[in-house]
């Protein structure tokens, strides 16, 4: 069956298997090697392998404590899942990427992070245990004082220790479905980087920022920053989405298409009421409201290029990497950046305490040498792309920025990773 990653620019005809459910086997000797999935939403090649074990069926939840938020599930469970149950009741997840479309196994496996990982880290930090099945088809239990080491590299792994089972997650109570929101519209980036001071207690801060704007608006953005809500009420969790439209022009996403779009919406959000209260999901998850928006991008596909600068060089790297895009005229018209707390202790997970941007682009012939200059400039402010996101990073870009990957290799090694469980993306980094 042919299968890519949500940014359909690499595909593989591959050989899919799904094992039973969390506590049947699944025979790996028949394997040669291979890589485990969720939903395919991560955008590059992660995910994609000759030999794929699917667990998206693998979806069943098999205990809630409704004292502790302690919840046991299969791993294949999808963030919507868990949503269209748990809100209602008062639960929601401790962290949440942009989209609630990915399963466990694949937060678990990217180690996600959200609007909230200067106050919360990553998903990783909410995770009491979870199964592994390893290379040599035994199943055990990991956490983050049972076996830290499998722990520390399962959680960020890319699906490379092994296939995740079930797992054991803490969810958070909340008084409502709604966040009350604000956003601030800032005029260049000194002025976006010392809002993020600004507002460095609130819960969930995030920007959006203009990457078409140049001179002394580089860097304009909207930040937008969310609290819980204790009005409103659990009721009305709903969720609606729209089919992309199939008839949208081809090259609908032109310079000059993305360079209006831009600035129209900075004009409108810069004067819409500035606090609102907005449904949990349309605050997460706004483009999870149309189906299918990937293939806007048309056949080529597209990417996501996300990387992270450290704090201290964030405002001078920032402005450096954002001058290439707006004089490229690449800009995208997605453009979320975040910042970013402490970094934790898993050996490949990608949030180091700084600056993240991330950036969707269309493939275009001049798009990977792009990028490569790209990959100067974060190398040389000592940041690094994320692998979820990525498809085409070099071994050496990926071995100087993850600079703990031998001990992963080392871990992978002793729990029979290594030629058992590999990905399109792992033989690419060298893993
Ligand atoms: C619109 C959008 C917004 C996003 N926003 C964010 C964001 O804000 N923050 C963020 O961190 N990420 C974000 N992402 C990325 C997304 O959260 C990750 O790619 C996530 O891992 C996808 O989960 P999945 O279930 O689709 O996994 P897949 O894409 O199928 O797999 C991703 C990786 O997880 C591994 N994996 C999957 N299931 C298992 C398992 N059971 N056992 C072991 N390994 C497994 C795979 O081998 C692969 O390496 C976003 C993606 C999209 C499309």
């Amino acid at each position: 069956m042919l299968i890519s990653g949500w940014g359909r620019n690499i595909w593989v005809d591959a050989s899919i298997s799904s094992p039973p459910n969390s506590l049947g086997p699944i025979n790996l000797e028949k394997l040669s090697s291979a890589i485990p999935r969720g939903l395919g939403r991560s955008y590059g090649d992660s995910s994609l392998a000759q030999n794929v074990i699917c667990l998206e069926n693998n979806n069943l939840l098999i205990h809630f404590d409704d004292e502790t938020g302690i919840l046991e599930c299969e791993s294949g469970v999808s963030l919507f899942e868990l949503n269209n149950i748990f809100i209602s009741k008062g639960w929601f997840l401790p962290v949440t990427p942009g989209t609630q479309f990915i399963t466990v196994g694949g937060a678990i496996a990217s180690d996600v992070h959200g609007k909230n990982h200067h106050i919360d880290g990553t998903f990783s930090n909410f995770i009491i245990e979870f199964d592994l099945l390893l290379g040599n088809g035994e199943v055990i239990t990991v956490g983050p004082s049972s076996y830290p080491e499998l722990f520390k590299a399962t959680c960020g792994g890319m699906g490379l220790t092994g296939v995740i089972l079930k797992a054991k997650i803490q969810l958070i109570p909340i008084q409502s479905n709604f966040i009350l929101e604000r956003k601030i519209a800032t005029t260049n980036l000194s002025q976006t980087m010392h809002a993020f001071e600004l507002y460095a207690n609130a819960k969930y801060v995030v920007a959006w920022v203009d990457c078409f704007a140049k001179g002394s608006h580089l860097g304009r953005s909207i930040l937008m920053v969310g609290e819980h809500s204790e009005a409103g009420g659990l009721d009305e969790n709903q969720f609606t989405q729209y089919e992309f439209p199939h008839w949208a022009p081809k090259g609908l996403l032109n310079g000059s298409v993305l360079r209006a779009f831009n600035s129209c919406y900075y004009l409108k959000q810069k004067l819409s009421k500035c606090e609102i209260l907005v449904p949990l999901r349309k605050f997460f998850y706004p483009l999870d409201a149309i189906k299918g928006w990937n293939v806007m991008y048309g056949k080529e596909g597209f990417l996501q290029y996300q990387f992270v600068l450290p704090e201290e060089v964030g405002m001078e790297g920032l402005r450096d990497i954002l001058r290439e895009i707006s004089e490229s005229g690449r800009g995208s018209f997605l453009a979320v950046l975040k910042k970013f707390g402490p970094k934790n202790s898993n050996y490949l997970s990608f949030p180091l305490q700084g600056y993240t941007l991330a950036l969707d682009f269309k493939i275009d012939p001049g798009l990977y040498q792009f990028l490569e200059r790209l990959d100067i400039l974060v190398g040389a402010y000592g940041g690094r792309v994320y692998l979820t996101k990525d498809s085409r990073m070099s071994e050496k870009m990926f071995k100087d920025s993850y600079p703990e990957w031998p001990v992963f290799q080392s871990v992978r090694e002793k729990y029979h990773a290594i030629n058992k469980f590999s990905s399109l993306q792992s033989v690419r980094l060298g893993l």
